[in-house]
């Protein structure tokens, strides 16, 4: 159970004053979750601070500058009688010389003449422009008197807004949720902390909301750095402890001979490239000895990882046992039974899938024979780990496309059967600081080449203004007998914005190329989903218009070609992913991204890494560098969160350390007992690893 101290942080965020349902709902948005909790506001980081200590002459203030100024009002000059619409303007000045004027519209008159009366001095902040050499503040911020301006703070910060959402509205909630920060008992080694001079938990939290000076508000200040290392801490412990947990039960060791092996690799239309068979050899080595297998394979769009899967499974099936292979949607599972069933049939090896779908009768005969050990490899989706569902004898679970699922969903599907080995696979490449943060230090194998045959892909950007030329060459690539994806934006499946865009695509190519046209997207039925997968699949569809549903791991080698739309809206690793879905058989591949312009700096360094390599690595690295890594691996959409307070761009150096400390903390103290042990459970509840801590306990 939750610390009662903590209770007061995950109250909901309409507990603060000035807080009601209407605000709630925009904080959620910002937040990022549903029903934000006081912990969430606090974790919100400032973007910046507005000084107020430094009060430029005039004659200082530069161009673009957000300045605190004190002025003399000097004369108003309203709108012209004729010109109603025209701008009201206030001359001010101060004793450098200069004027600063201050540009409203549609102001009112008796308002403005109360705000800045003329002979007064009023305290001025804002964005100061030069306007045809003329100093200018259109707008400001505020305007304050003398006793206003001793009211505010000297420094304040800045934050991330939604819209709707204003800087006022998120500090006066802020301020209650200082009010709550209970007094928590040191988690972190206190020598290190004295010798680093870092703030405590709270004393750190108000520093970076109530900044003593700009730099308080820095990733790089002492403030920050404290609290990024305990959520990296919070982190790198809660994956010690399920590693812990499953060390603790010993494995079983499935030897075997390596026939079904043999027998499925015999049935492969291709030989293995060397670090499918080095992974394979790695992963036969694991399941052999005692202890449980901890492996992430770890490779590159179409580099191969379903058939190292297969095989894996093999060995375990030939040991008498059972697997398991759970993907995230259920066309990859589907598409998965395509590929693995004939290559099974052949090898003697009983498969079965296990989705949402099936039901009734069918969802009871699959179970039955599960439990009895008629089934050697079922393959499924979130289906699989429901509580009904019983293993005779489960041996190894194989996770695909691992960073969907938390990791709650990775262990409620270990827990069906004894001392289960598990294979994860990921096809995202995941740049090193980041396998950490997620695995822990799992053992990786990677398949680094692609396998034989495969040509580059040629990959252009195209202003979607220029949308019918990219449509005219897909029509000639289709009638050349080729394949084509054409994917629209759908960031979030309930934006019926975006899906009626995809929609009106879609209408839009069948009518220029008839019944060859395909659409598939999130909120589609699962049958009708598989239906058109399977048209395009089969090539009675030869265009298929998807929404991003497509991502991972779909698997048509024939298509060559690629369309884009909105690329700008795309992370790049998802890019990199979606263009992993052609390039895949032996002919020439196109990818279009189209964009909108104008296109910002970001956009434009993305799309232009795209063009220039399809190293998944790299490209990981520069998304890495280019948004930080909450994006990266999708995790706003998984449901996993990511890091909230820490920026791997600044703190992903800790990682190290925080994995040490924590290897240590448990070496010491397995069970969290001692009085730091204590704290450090407090800490693992204030980021919600309470999972975690629940694996203490069972032991
Ligand atoms: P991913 O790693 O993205 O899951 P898949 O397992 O879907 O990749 O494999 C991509 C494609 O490559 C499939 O069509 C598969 O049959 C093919 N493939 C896998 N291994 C080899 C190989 N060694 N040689 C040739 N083709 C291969
Ligand atoms: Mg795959």
């Amino acid at each position: 159970m939750r610390p009662n101290l903590l209770n007061p942080l995950f109250a909901s965020l309409t507990s603060l004053p000035g807080v009601g349902p209407k605000l709630e709902k925009l904080y959620a948005h910002l937040l990022g979750r549903e029903s934000p909790r006081v912990a969430d506001l606090l974790f919100h980081m400032p973007s910046g601070a507005i000084d107020r200590r430094a009060r430029p002459k005039l004659n200082e203030v530069q161009d673009g500058q957000m300045v605190t100024v004190a002025v003399t009002v000097e004369e108003h000059r309203p709108a012209p009688r004729h010109r109603p619409r025209a701008p009201y303007r206030i001359i001010t000045g101060d004793d450098s010389g200069l004027t600063l004027t201050l540009t409203y519209f549609n102001a009112r008159q008796d308002y403005l003449e109360k705000l800045l009366p003329p002979g007064e001095t009023r305290y001025v902040s804002g964005t100061a422009h030069f306007y045809d050499g003329m100093l200018q503040m259109v707008h400001p911020d505020r305007v304050v008197d003398e006793k206003g301006f001793a009211n505010l703070p000297l420094v304040e910060p800045v934050y991330p807004l939604t819209e709707g959402l204003a800087l006022g509205n998120v500090r006066r909630a802020m301020d209650g949720a200082l009010a709550r920060l209970p007094a928590l008992a040191e988690w972190q080694d206190e020598a290190w902390v004295a010798r680093e001079r870092l703030p405590d938990f709270a004393q750190a939290l108000r520093l970076l909301h109530r900044p003593a000076q700009p730099p308080d508000v820095l990733p790089e200040s002492p403030a920050w750095t404290r609290l990024a290392y305990d959520e990296l801490l919070a982190g790198q412990l809660a994956l010690a402890l399920l590693r812990a947990h499953m060390r603790r039960q010993a494995g079983r060791g499935s030897a075997s001979e390596g026939l079904l092996r043999a027998r499925v690799m015999k049935a492969l239309p291709y030989t293995l490239t060397h670090s499918q068979q080095k992974a394979v050899d790695d992963i036969v080595t694991d399941l052999a000895r005692p202890q449980r297998m901890l492996r992430l394979l770890q490779g590159d769009v179409g580099s191969g990882k379903t058939v190292v899967a297969l095989i894996t499974a093999a060995t375990v099936i030939e040991a008498g046992r059972q697997a398991a292979l759970m993907a995230p949607t259920e066309i990859l599972a589907r598409q998965h039974l395509q590929t693995i069933a004939p290559l099974a049939q052949a090898a003697g090896i009983r498969v079965a899938i296990l989705t949402g779908r099936e039901r009734g009768s069918e969802r009871k005969d699959i179970l039955d024979r599960l439990a009895f050990g008629d089934i050697d490899l079922l393959l499924g989706t979130h289906a699989l780990f429901q509580p009904d569902v019983a293993f005779r004898d489960l041996a190894l679970a194989i996770v695909d496309e691992q960073h969907r699922f938390g990791v709650h969903q990775r262990l409620a599907l270990a827990q069906k059967g004894q001392a289960v080995d598990m294979l994860v696979l990921t096809a995202t490449p995941i740049p090193r600081t980041l396998v950490l943060t997620y695995f822990g230090d799992m053992d990786v194998s990677e398949l680094r080449e692609k396998p034989a045959g495969r040509q580059p892909i040629d990959t252009r950007t195209i202003p979607l203004a220029r949308v019918a030329e990219v449509e005219d060459a897909v029509g000639r690539a289709l009638d050349a007998g080729q394949r084509a994806y054409w994917v629209c934006p759908l960031v979030d499946e309930s934006e019926k914005i975006d899906l009626a865009a995809a929609q009106a695509r879609f209408e839009e190519l069948r009518e220029k190329f008839g019944d060859e046209v395909a659409l598939v997207h999130g909120r589609m039925k699962g049958a009708d989903k598989d239906a058109a997968m399977a048209r395009f699949a089969s090539g009675q569809a030869r265009l298929l218009v998807a929404t991003t549903v497509i991502e991972v791991g779909v698997d048509v080698p024939e298509a060559t070609v690629m369309v884009i739309e909105h690329a700008e809206r795309f992370g790049l690793a998802q890019l990199h992913q979606l263009r992993g879905r052609i390039g895949r058989g032996s002919g020439h591949s196109t990818c279009l991204l189209l964009y909108k312009t104008p296109l910002g700096e970001t956009a434009k360094a993305r799309l232009a890494i795209l063009r220039e390599t399809e190293d998944g690595f790299r490209i990981a690295e520069e998304d890495l560098r280019l948004r930080g890594e909450g994006d990266l691996l999708g995790t706003r959409q998984s449901g996993e969160p990511g890091f909230r307070i820490a920026r791997l761009e600044f703190h992903g150096k800790f990682l190290g350390a925080a994995r040490d400390d924590a290897a240590l903390i448990l070496a010491r103290d397995p069970s969290l007992e001692s009085a730091r042990g204590e704290a450090l459970r407090t800490l693992l509840y204030l980021f919600e690893k309470d999972e975690a801590i629940r694996l203490i306990r069972a032991g």
